[in-house]
């Protein structure tokens, strides 16, 4: 595990870019976030896609090792 534990942000004070979906959080709302050592990058995403992306971390993932970004749709994992 290369990662801190998430944190939650209840209002974001710019626009980031969610890792998961590359769609905008906008200012004004929530994300969640961790730093990932190995790739030396803070990860954001909408609370619905870290939801999301821990059902895709199942036992065989690595958390590092993120999928490429826009990938997957905001809050979606896989086809669902
Ligand atoms: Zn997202």
């Amino acid at each position: 595990m290369c990662t801190t534990k998430t944190y939650g942000v209840t209002s974001a004070r710019k626009k980031h870019t969610c890792t998961w979906c590359w769609e905008w959080i906008e200012v004004g709302e929530p994300y969640e976030w961790y730093f990932c050592f190995e790739s030396m990058r803070k990860v954001k995403m909408h609370p619905e896609c870290m939801i999301a992306m821990h059902k895709w971390d199942g036992p065989d993932a690595d958390l590092g090792e993120l999928p490429v970004s826009g990938t997957y749709r905001r809050g979606k994992w896989g086809e669902d």
